[in-house]
């Protein structure tokens, strides 16, 4: 029984890649290329790694209890229908009006095989990601970003947990400059939700190397949630954690024990104001140490 556990927690990060990748380049584009469709996959993957957390867990810490599924289910719900929409509307439509407006093509994006348009579109948008998230800690940034680090525990859906700036900002990607069928963007998507889930979920895996080097998964993003907040300024990205290594970011290593400030669990309210902290403490002449301490 263990040596079947041990194979399939071996493979399943790699292989639910591959059925992604599959999945967008197979199945009839009519049916994929809907903004719903994305959603109801994206959702499943998460719940399809929320539920190996039962199967073989990491640790017991950080076991999902009632009080935290409810967090995340808010945070799932918060980002696929207003953070998303606000995305498309605020941010993609009016990038993509822009591109049509000053004639910017890339005519030839349409005509390499579907895996090299995934990557264009997963390099692309992790590229951008990598930047704005290196930026968050090491700027005026951090205060939206803070949130995500005050979470006391990792599990599947934990990536979605955060300010909704932060989550709206981090979202952000110049994806629609490019000429791209939808499908392979889409299946760009489902691959960094899938990989960003592993990299947050409370699942034991015995990961490949060759995956670790390329994604990230949960040994260096749980070392990037440490107690510690200068600590937490290696392993940025999202889903490709080559990135890190082409920009000395990388840092080995894992935590167990994760979240900002003594692991000062925020409520969703808490969550939601910690943005405005520096202007409260401005106005109450009580300036908070970690103005500077982020900068
Ligand atoms: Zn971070
Ligand atoms: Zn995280």
């Amino acid at each position: 029984m263990n040596a079947i556990k041990r194979i399939v927690f071996t493979l399943f990060q790699p292989a639910t890649l591959l059925l992604i990748v599959l999945f967008w380049a197979f199945f009839p584009a009519s049916m994929l290329d809907k903004s719903w469709v994305i959603t109801v996959i994206s959702i499943s993957t998460l719940l399809m790694v929320q539920g190996l957390e039962f199967i073989n867990e990491r640790h017991a810490g950080w076991r999902l209890n009632f009080r935290e599924f409810l967090t995340d289910l808010f945070y799932v719900t918060l980002y696929f229908s207003v953070i998303s929409t606000l995305e498309t509307s605020l941010a993609e439509e009016p990038l993509g009006s822009a591109k049509q407006a000053l004639g910017i093509t890339t005519v030839w994006a349409m005509h390499l095989p579907f895996v090299a348009q995934v990557a264009l579109a997963l390099f692309v948008m992790e590229f951008g990601q990598y930047w704005l998230h290196r930026l968050m800690h090491n700027s005026f940034l951090w205060w939206t970003h803070a949130p995500h680090h005050h979470i006391t525990q990792l599990n599947a859906s934990k990536g979605l947990v955060g300010n909704p700036l932060e989550l709206f900002l981090v979202s952000l990607s110049v994806i629609a400059l490019f000429d791209l069928p939808l499908t392979a963007v889409f299946c760009a998507y489902n691959l960094t939700g899938a990989i960003s889930a592993f990299a947050h979920a409370n699942v034991r895996f015995y990961t490949p190397r060759w995956y670790a080097y390329l994604f990230t998964t949960v040994e260096p993003h749980s070392l990037h949630h440490t107690v510690g907040f200068a600590e937490t300024r290696c392993n940025y990205a999202n889903a490709l954690i080559l990135i890190d290594r082409m920009f000395g970011t990388f840092s080995p290593g894992e935590a167990a024990i994760v979240g900002q400030e003594e692991r000062k669990r925020l409520s969703i309210s808490q969550q939601f104001m910690f943005p405005l902290r520096p202007v409260i403490a401005m106005i109450k002449g009580n300036p908070d140490k970690r103005a500077s301490a982020s900068g």
